[in-house]
């Protein structure tokens, strides 16, 4: 059974009590098997596991989801016992932010591009979370999903920049048998919606594989947002064909070595974000 710690100073005394290596896995509940093969791939690389579940209203816009986002720690805990993970962490909003954070983290130009575009504060929101968290924890290692692609980028940014003593360690993204990417929003989606949210991994299949057959990085992406722009039922926010590091776009003709497709898209009121790896050769 994990240690359910609410504050700081619960926190502190239950990781005292470890001995060895620890990972840290950060997520905002409503647990599903993505957020479990992070814990899994956590399990297998250090003695202990430490789970943080929050949703840190700092990475919310004021007309974002964060009063009807899920919350469902008792399942979370029950799911997360499957496992075993040695401390699960779920502060109280107090706990974390005992008045509005003055000194702040400024992600930098990574989090203007894309997901900051329409989203302007969210990294900067999601960086100050991760960066105090870290602290408390002070793992020696992190797992972040792919699912979030330039979470990722920027997390490792951060990381660089600032010399946190950390590993930094991404995992795949797990995805339902039909191809949608596992998400917590997922379950704000009708059963029409969840058929029309296939698009996505379609538009992004259908990149790679044009990707696969030859085609330039310019083709690749119109191929796949011209699929994306003709769904049914979704409205285009981006898709766009990326360098993962640095989220610089990639177009013309010349082969990239390493690309990632990334888009987001509206189905019905549910914002959704994906990406795949594209490779190229020759
Ligand atoms: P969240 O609870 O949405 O903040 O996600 C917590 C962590 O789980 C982040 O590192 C996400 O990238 C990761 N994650 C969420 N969904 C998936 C997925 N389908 N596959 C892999 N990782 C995921």
């Amino acid at each position: 059974m994990a240690i359910l710690t609410r504050t700081k100073e619960e926190l502190a005394s239950a990781l005292a009590g470890l001995q060895g290596s620890t990972a840290l896995v950060m997520t905002m509940g409503a647990l599903h098997d993505g957020h479990m093969s992070l814990v899994r791939a956590a399990r297998e690389k250090a003695d202990n596991v430490v789970v943080s579940i929050y949703v840190n209203p700092l990475q919310f816009g004021p007309n974002e989801d964060f009063d009807a986002y899920p919350r469902t720690l008792d399942a979370d805990m029950a799911l997360l016992d499957t496992v075993g993970v040695e401390v699960v962490f779920a502060p109280t909003d107090e706990a974390i932010y005992p008045r509005q954070p003055l000194v702040r983290i400024d992600p930098g130009p990574i989090a203007t591009l894309y997901e900051g575009t329409t989203r302007p504060t969210h990294f900067a929101g999601v960086l100050q979370i991760v960066h105090k968290v870290m602290n408390l924890v002070r793992p020696q290692y992190a797992f972040f999903g792919q699912k979030d692609a330039q979470q990722l980028a920027l997390i490792r940014t951060m990381v660089a920049d600032l010399d946190m003593p950390v590993e930094i360690c991404a995992v795949p993204i797990k995805r339902d048998i039909d191809g949608l990417a596992l998400s917590s929003r997922n379950s704000y989606l009708s059963e029409t919606e969840r058929i029309e949210a296939l698009a996505l991994s379609q538009a992004l299949n259908l990149g790679r594989d044009q990707a696969r057959a030859g085609g330039s990085p310019q083709q690749v992406s119109d191929v796949a947002r011209g699929y994306l722009e003709q769904a049914a039922g979704v409205r285009l926010d981006y898709l766009s064909l990326v360098n993962p590091d640095t989220f610089e776009e990639i177009t013309g003709d010349e082969r990239p070595e390493r690309a990632l497709l990334v888009c987001a898209a509206w189905v019905g009121p549910t914002r959704l974000i994906d990406n795949m790896e594209v490779e190229f050769h020759g």
